[in-house]
């Protein structure tokens, strides 16, 4: 049997009844707009399970507007229009109002029919609800964001992140008071940041961010040291059973290594290259001493060195002083 024979004689072309069964028994609802009044000619019965909305309630595209999520209306209305009248096919994703005051996500798919002279004509298309993939969508972008949160790793940087610091420095500070071992910390802050994202862009800054994170993590070589984002544009490393004098050693490779990656910052006072500031603070914790107390002490440190100079290391001393150390 052929095609032909299948449509009862006729071809399926020229047989409306099979059209309509078709467009009326599929979950998608079609419908078609008249450019010139810009009122529907056509929807799809599925419309009224949908939306619950009357079909006979459809008449101009201010029903279709008006039955929109304010949120969504002008952006898609705006987009729908321009597309429309450059004669371009086109699809929005928005939320429909049904009659009981919910909200279901319909995709709209449409495609422009013009005359025989080119002109338009009409607006035709499909609603797809597609409020199960949303609702998916919706909750995995709700996960990703709280497993950002979660994390322990700076997703710009790659390095650890302020919460696993925090971790980090209690755990090593209760492992150098019990073992009677000397902690580390240096606290940096790159010099004149705001004005190196004011020459370049955000962008270029972000990727300076990663490239300042890779060096100090470089310049932090024993096996438990360890390099965090402090946030913004600070960074810390931790050196566990490290005195005052290698942490400064490790402070001065990180300002070398800085110069030799030579990071371009014309705008800044200091040089024209990216510099950092840094506070190192070191202690052989005592059980009457606190963490946050050596943390004031490095990030003393790192102000005296932001009030100075900056691009300097500045050590904190254990009667309260600071003293700069030469790099150069
Ligand atoms: P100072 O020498 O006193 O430290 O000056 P500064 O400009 O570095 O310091 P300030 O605190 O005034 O500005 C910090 C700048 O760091 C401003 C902010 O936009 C930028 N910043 C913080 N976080 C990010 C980030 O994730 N990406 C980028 N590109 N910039 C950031
Ligand atoms: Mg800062
Ligand atoms: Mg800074």
């Amino acid at each position: 049997m052929t095609i032909k024979e299948a449509g009862q004689g006729k071809g399926i072309e020229d047989d409306p009844d099979f059209y309509k069964t078709l467009l009326e028994s599929t979950k998608a609802i079609p419908w078609k707009i008249d450019w010139n009044s810009l009122t529907f000619t056509y929807i799809g019965p599925q419309i009224e399970h949908l939306l619950g909305w009357p079909r006979a309630s459809w008449n101009s595209v201010e029903d279709w507007a008006e039955r929109m999520h304010p949120e969504d209306r002008k952006r898609v209305v705006e987009f729908c229009l321009e597309q429309s009248r450059k004669g371009a096919d086109h699809e929005a994703d928005y939320r429909a109002l049904t009659q009981q005051g919910e909200y279901v996500w319909i995709r709209d798919v449409v495609h422009v029919l013009r005359d025989q002279q080119g002109n338009m004509e009409a607006l035709v298309g499909f609603m797809f609800d597609i409020s199960e993939r949303k609702k998916v969508e919706i909750e995995r972008d709700r996960l990703r964001q709280e497993l950002e949160e979660l994390s322990y790793l700076d997703s710009l940087t790659g390095v650890a992140n302020r919460r696993m610091l925090d971790q980090v420095l209690e755990r090593e500070w209760m492992e150098a008071r019990r073992q009677q071992q000397p902690l580390s910390i240096i606290m940096f802050d790159i010099d004149y940041f705001k004005q190196y994202n004011d020459s370049f862009g955000h962008f270029k800054g972000d990727e300076c961010l990663r490239e300042v994170a890779q060096l100090l993590t470089q310049s932090a070589t024993r096996a438990r040291d360890f390099a965090a984002r402090f946030g913004g544009e600070e960074f810390v490393l931790v050196l566990p059973q490290t005195d005052a004098s290698a942490a400064k050693t490790v402070a001065q490779r990180c300002f070398d290594k800085l110069k030799s990656a030579d990071i371009h910052h014309p705008s800044s006072p200091v040089a024209h290259r990216i510099t950092l500031s840094c506070g190192v603070a070191t202690s052989l914790p005592a059980h009457t001493d606190s963490l946050e107390h050596f943390l004031e002490q490095a990030d003393r440190a790192l102000y005296r060195a932001k009030e100075g100079s900056r691009n300097c290391i500045q050590v904190a001393c254990s009667d309260g002083k600071c003293v700069e150390t030469d790099w150069n």
